[in-house]
């Protein structure tokens, strides 16, 4: 594994089975059992509710580009010497939206609309973030 130059997120009480589940390569959506729905980002109370009656399931890992955007110029360690890369916002299948990367060999082959799968990127032992590939 090689150094990873980026930010590399720290899980808190709130979101700690949500990484866990990055760790398993398994992608973890909160679910309220009032709302009985789906939301995100993780977080210890429904933001439609507000009740702290959730669970976590696991997502199918499928989704479609809601809105995408190619970065040429991100100056920041670990970014500047990635090249264009493409920064997303995915609509899962389970109705959630998250802001994410597709990694995608030509960046300009991703558009809205494009169907996504989640892969996992090993960022240290500990971390692994969830991003995604165009589905074939
Ligand atoms: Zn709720």
């Amino acid at each position: 594994m090689a150094d990873y130059l980026k930010p590399v997120p720290t899980a808190d009480v709130e979101t700690k089975p949500y990484w866990e589940g990055c760790k398993r390569h398994e992608l973890l959506l909160p679910w309220c059992k009032h709302c009985k729905d789906y939301f995100f980002p993780p977080q210890a109370i429904c933001p439609h509710c507000l009740k702290a009656d959730i669970e976590w399931r696991k997502a199918s890992g499928k989704g479609v580009v809601y809105s995408m955007s190619v970065v040429h110029q991100n100056k920041s360690p670990g970014f500047r010497e990635q090249g264009p890369y493409v920064l997303a916002y995915v609509t899962l299948d389970e109705g959630v939206q998250m802001l994410t990367n597709v990694l995608a060999n030509d960046p300009y082959a991703v558009k809205i609309g494009t169907p996504v799968e989640v892969t996992f990127e090993d960022a240290t032992p500990e971390v692994s973030i969830p991003k995604f590939t165009v589905r074939k």
